[in-house]
C-alpha cells in the first residue's frame, strides 16, 4: 500500500480506501460488510468512510459493530462521517451549529468510537452562514471530538472562504472535500479546486472512482442481477446512469476496456489506477459489494505503472 498525505496536513491515509455507500445495511450482510473492511485493511487500507445519511445511520452501527470485533487497534485505521442528512424534522438536516454537534454526537454513538478522525459536511447548505458551521467544526475539533473536517461538493470559492474564516478566527480550518472524481466527472478536482491545493493545503477523499460500476464495463450489456442498479431503492441512480450510457458514455467504456486490455489490466483496476495517477487525489475511496472486488480493487496500486504517458493521451482521446 501506499500511503498519502491527506493535503499538507500531516495524516497519512492509503491511497486505496473503502466506503460503506449503498451496500452496508442494504446490499450486504453484516458477516460481507465485515469480511470486505478485513480485506481491505489486510491490504493496507487504513481509512473506512461513512455517513448520518448511508441506511440512515445503519450502514454506521455496521461498521461500529465490525470496528469492535475486529478489535483493531484504533491507532491503525482513519474513520469519518458525514453531516447534512440527518432525520426527517427541522433540525435533523443541514449544517446549523445543532446539526453539526448533534451528528458529530449519534454518529460516535453508531461507530463506537471516542473521535471521529474525519468529519465532513455532505453538501453546502444555502440555508446557514458559512462562518456558523466553520465555528461548529472548530469547536468539535477543540473538544477532541473531530480530528479534521472538510467539505463534500463544496464549491471551491465557498471552501477558500471557510479557511479565509477559519485563520482570521484561529479555528481549525477545512482540511479536505470528498468529490466525486473519475474517468467522466473530473471539473471540481482539476479545475474548481486547482488554487487550493497550494494556497490552503487542501487534501481529496474522492467517491464514486467507478461511477457506481459503470467503469467496470458491466452496465454496457443490460443491467446484471444484484448488481447496484438492480436495486429498486436505486431506480433514481439507474434513470441518472442509463441516460448517460445512452449518451455516448456505452462506447467511451467500450473503448476503455480495449485500451485496458491491451495494457494487460482489468477495466476497474484501470480506471481505479487512473484516479490514483491523480497526485491531488489523497485517497481513492473504493466500493464493493463482496469482499472479492475489494481484493480485486485494491491491486489497482500495481497498474499506475501500465498508465503511461502515451496511455494517458490515449485516454484523453477516447473522452475527448
Ligand atoms: P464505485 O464507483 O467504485 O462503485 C462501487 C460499486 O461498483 C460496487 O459497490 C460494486 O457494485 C461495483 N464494483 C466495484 N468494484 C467492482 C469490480 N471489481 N468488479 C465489478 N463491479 C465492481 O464507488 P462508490 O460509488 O461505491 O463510492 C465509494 C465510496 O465513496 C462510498 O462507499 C462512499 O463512502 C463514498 N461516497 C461519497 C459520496 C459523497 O457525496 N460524499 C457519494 C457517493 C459515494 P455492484 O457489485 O452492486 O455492481
Amino acid at each position: 500500500m501506499e500511503y498519502r498525505r491527506l493535503g499538507k496536513s500531516g495524516l497519512k491515509v492509503s491511497a486505496l480506501s473503502f466506503g460503506a455507500w449503498v451496500t452496508f445495511a442494504q446490499q450486504m450482510s453484516e458477516e460481507e460488510a465485515g469480511a470486505c473492511m478485513t480485506a481491505a485493511y489486510d491490504a493496507g487500507g487504513n481509512f473506512f468512510d461513512n455517513a448520518e445519511a448511508y441506511a440512515r445511520g445503519k450502514a454506521e452501527e455496521v461498521m461500529g459493530r465490525v470496528l469492535k470485533r475486529t478489535g483493531w487497534k484504533r491507532e491503525t485505521y482513519i474513520v469519518s462521517s458525514k453531516v447534512f442528512w440527518g432525520g426527517d424534522t427541522a433540525n435533523e438536516e443541514g449544517l446549523s451549529r445543532k446539526h453539526v454537534i448533534e451528528a458529530c454526537h449519534a454518529a460516535l454513538r453508531r461507530l463506537q468510537v471516542d473521535y471521529l478522525d474525519l468529519y465532513f459536511c455532505h453538501r453546502p447548505d444555502p440555508n446557514t452562514p458559512i462562518e456558523e458551521t466553520v465555528l461548529a467544526m472548530g469547536d468539535l475539533v477543540r473538544q477532541g471530538k473531530v480530528l479534521y473536517w472538510g467539505t463534500s461538493e463544496w464549491e471551491g470559492k465557498d471552501i477558500a472562504e471557510a479557511a479565509r474564516l477559519a485563520r482570521e478566527w484561529h479555528v481549525a480550518p477545512p482540511q479536505m472535500e470528498q468529490p466525486q472524481y473519475n474517468l467522466f466527472e473530473r471539473h471540481k478536482v482539476e479545475v474548481d479546486y486547482a488554487p487550493l491545493y497550494d494556497s490552503i493545503g487542501l487534501g481529496t477523499t474522492i467517491w464514486s472512482p467507478l461511477a457506481s460500476g459503470l467503469l467496470t464495463g458491466k452496465y454496457n450489456t443490460g443491467v446484471p442481477k444484484g448488481s447496484r442498479l438492480d436495486m429498486p431503492s436505486y431506480e433514481w441512480l439507474r434513470k441518472n446512469l442509463e441516460k448517460t450510457l445512452q449518451d455516448g458514455r456505452a462506447q467511451k467504456v467500450e473503448k476503455l476496456g480495449r485500451l485496458a486490455a491491451e495494457v494487460g489490466v482489468a477495466l476497474p483496476a484501470f480506471a481505479l489506477a487512473w484516479c490514483l495517477k491523480n497526485p491531488h487525489v489523497s485517497t481513492v475511496i473504493t466500493g464493493a459489494s463482496r469482499a472479492a472486488q475489494v481484493t480485486e480493487n485494491f491491486k489497482a496500486l500495481d497498474a499506475v505503472v501500465k498508465l503511461t504517458d502515451d496511455v494517458m493521451k490515449r485516454v484523453e482521446q477516447i473522452l475527448a
